[in-house]
């Protein structure tokens, strides 16, 4: 079976949006995972001659036990179910109370977590994107899903990772 990458973080950072952006041109392939919610949704992924899966999990919203506990649940799944994770966070808000808990959880992975700080559409937010070296998932990757800035980049350290 190809390599599985989770995409984790907070409702709204662009999960889905980078989901896409790494698909590219290429027809997602919709799939049920075994085992796991129906929300979690599979995608074919491919990159520098390196097939894998990618499973967004932007069904996760917040629910009755609210963000930073779901989030953290979401984040315990990817780790247990995935080979990497990729948590994403708003380069634009900086790293919340949520984001610095999901990576408390997230540093415990015995797999490799990489981190993209999302919507750095252009080099204004680049110099603040060096703070999130703080959250101990090791370099942070600034990336634009919407524009595409870096996402070439931060593919190379995906399948690198995996
Ligand atoms: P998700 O809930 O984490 O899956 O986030 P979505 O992919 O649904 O995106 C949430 C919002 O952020 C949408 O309005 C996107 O257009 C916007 N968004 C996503 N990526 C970027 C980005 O790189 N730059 C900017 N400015 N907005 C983005
Ligand atoms: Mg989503």
């Amino acid at each position: 079976a190809q390599p599985v990458l989770a995409v984790v973080g907070r409702p709204n950072v662009g999960k889905s949006t980078l989901v896409n952006r790494i698909l590219g041109r290429r027809e997602a392939v919709v799939q049920d995972v075994p085992g796991v919610t129906r929300d979690r949704v599979a995608y074919d992924a491919f990159w520098a001659g390196r097939r894998f899966t990618l499973v967004d999990t932007g069904g996760w919203e917040p629910d009755a036990t609210g963000l930073q506990a779901s989030v953290a649940a979401q984040a315990e799944m990817a780790m247990a179910t995935a080979d990497a994770v990729l948590l994403v966070i708003d380069a634009s808000v900086g790293a919340t109370a949520t984001d610095e808990a999901v990576s408390k959880v997230l540093r415990r992975s015995k797999k490799p977590v990489l981190l993209a700080a999302n919507k750095v559409d252009d080099d204004r937010l680049l110099a603040d994107t060096a703070s999130l070296w703080s959250l101990g998932l090791g370099e942070p990757h600034p990336v634009s899903a919407l524009h595409g800035r870096s996402s070439g980049d931060l593919l190379d350290s995906i399948v690198k990772a995996l």
